[in-house]
């Protein structure tokens, strides 16, 4: 039988350089061309042959730079993909073409790279968009895909969080809110308010869907799936190793492997299920009796018959959750 398997492109061009940015990407968009060129022959040289692919996440950068045209070069040489396929699009870079384009490739999923529904701190963040343009994208997406997502940004310094309005949260499906930290393994969420409806559930700490709308590729990430990464600093998980590309634009190389242990395997596995609203399971958390009965009576974790979940005050502080229970 086949082994699943996710696969995840990097396209590392970009129009302007974000400044909070820190994505493997580059504004030498002449070398978009190059770039795909070497990116189909890394593809080409993987044996699929053992995997059936279940999901296909192409990201970046702004892969929606793509003409239709480099996009269908791509996909010429991917292997077919039944279940979710998603593109991460800006704003300012969609069109009714790129949609149609899309669509006849078989995506079926649109990231949207809004940020911020304030003009100001969309202009302080340097994105090339406004609120506007934002907004007609969504709309415009809608005319084409079922499956809509946006990125938000909060706790940006001197700029308070603009939920999306309501004839936005009408037509999207999921919605992705990151923190402008610095430190992932800080604090993964702050205590700056998202309102959201309640049919967006917030299913991991970052990401809030309606139901049957979560983002399939990313929990093939949080649920310790296996994946392969292609382009520049693109991440793999394969038989039990972890191994990533160098993040040199027009020369990046596999980097070597790193093979899991079954201490590491278990932290992770604790790391991602506090991130997630389903939990970690109870069975990787033997002889922590008390630290689970310390944390619960302070109000950080609820505890079912197989699972401990992190509840919204414990989501502030993972990390700590994570030291404690590892
Ligand atoms: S558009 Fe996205 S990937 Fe590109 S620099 Fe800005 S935040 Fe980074």
């Amino acid at each position: 039988m086949k082994k699943p398997l996710s696969l995840y492109i990097h396209i590392p061009f970009c129009e302007r350089r974000c400044g909070y940015c820190d994505f493997v990407s580059c504004t030498a968009t002449q070398n978009i061309d190059a770039y795909l060129e070497r990116l189909r022959a890394e593809i080409c040289a993987f044996d699929f042959g053992a995997y059936q692919v279940k999901t296909i996440y192409i990201g970046g950068g702004t892969p929606s730079l793509l003409t239709p045209e480099q996009l269908a070069s791509l996909f010429n040489c991917l292997p077919t993909c039944a279940g979710e396929v998603t593109i991460e699009a800006n704003p300012n870079s969609l069109t009714r073409v790129k949609c149609a384009a899309y669509r006849r490739l078989g995506i079926n999923r649109l990231s949207i790279g809004v940020q911020s529904f304030d003009n100001n701190t969309l202009r302080d963040l340097g994105r090339l968009h406004d609120v506007k343009q934002a907004v007609d994208a969504i709309k415009l997406a809608r005319e084409y895909f079922d499956n809509v997502s946006i990125d938000l940004i909060k706790d940006i310094p001197g700029h308070t969080f603009v939920t999306p309005p309501a004839d936005i949260l009408a037509i999207i499906q999921h919605i992705s809110i990151y923190s402008l930290t610095k430190d992932d393994h800080c604090v993964l969420d702050t205590d700056e308010a998202v309102n959201l409806p309640r049919d967006f559930v917030r299913y991991e700490v970052s990401n809030y869907a309606r139901q049957g709308y979560e983002s399939k590729h990313n929990l093939v990430y949080w649920t310790g799936g296996e994946y392969i990464g292609f382009g520049a600093g693109a991440h793999s998980l394969l038989n039990n190793q972890r191994f990533c590309n160098s993040g040199d634009i027009m020369s990046y190389h596999r980097e070597t492997p790193i093979t899991r242990t079954p201490v590491e395997i278990r932290e992770e596995q604790i790391m991602l299920g506090l991130r997630l609203n389903s939990g970690v399971s109870l069975a990787l958390l033997k002889n922590k009796d008390d630290e689970l009965k310390m944390l619960s009576e302070h109000g950080l974790i609820k505890i079912t018959p197989t699972h401990v979940i992190a509840t919204a005050e414990g989501l502030k502080v993972l990390n700590q959750l994570w030291l404690r229970l590892v």
